[in-house]
């Protein structure tokens, strides 16, 4: 294995070029702009994906502020306006004793966004500066920030159940507020901040 060429080179070392769409390998001399396939846009790297996921993340980052300050929903009973936060709605199914519930919507609209900032930050942050660090775990917690990008809309869908559920008009009825519109915001900049990285570009931070 020692005297094989190829091993520990990165495919643009060779030459070779990915294909997103059918996943088939070419010569980028041979083709440097349409997969011989399928005949989708490829290139070597994506064009502007570092800046693009930048963008995208701290527009996350921005937005997970009145995510977390503002009222999610308002639950209107006997036209009285009973705004709750995330937090203070964790809070309240904590003394209503659904515990589990209350871990649920913790991990999901608390944990998971900042663990999915955080780990995306580090991801960006090593492959700008070129930071020694595996790459390999690199691209591990790329997998699982994109993974967990699916559940995020999870929180969404639970309010979204809600305001269906206890609409009963104006005896008791749930409304969305600003936070649901900024975490909204938050899910949505954080799938596409996933979404522009190229993760071919921290195999090229080795250099
Ligand atoms: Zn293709």
């Amino acid at each position: 294995m020692a005297n094989n060429p190829i091993v520990g080179k990165t495919g643009r070392e060779q030459g070779l070029q990915l294909c997103k769409v059918c996943e088939n390998y070419s010569q980028y001399k041979l083709h440097p702009t349409r997969c011989p396939v399928c005949a989708s846009p490829i290139n070597l790297r994506t064009k502007n994906s570092l800046q693009k996921s930048w963008a995208l993340l701290i527009t996350s980052m921005i937005f997970i502020i009145p995510a977390n300050l503002y009222p999610i929903t308002y639950l209107l009973k006997n036209n009285i306006r009973y705004p709750d936060t995330i937090f203070s709605g964790i809070l309240s199914l904590v003394e209503s004793d659904m515990l589990t519930i209350a871990i649920i919507v913790f991990i999901a609209s608390i944990l998971v966004p900042i663990f999915k900032i955080a780990a995306l930050a580090f991801i960006l942050l090593a492959v700008q500066f070129k930071w020694r660090f595996s790459q390999r775990t690199q691209l591990q917690l790329f997998v699982m920030v994109d993974w967990i990008g699916k559940w995020s809309i999870l929180d969404l869908f639970v309010i979204s159940i809600m305001t269906a559920v206890f609409d009963k008009g104006h005896l008791l009825a749930v409304y969305p507020g600003l936070a649901a519109t900024s975490f909204t915001v938050v899910v949505v900049a954080t799938l596409f901040a996933a979404h522009s990285f190229d993760t071919r570009l921290i195999w090229d931070a080795k250099k």
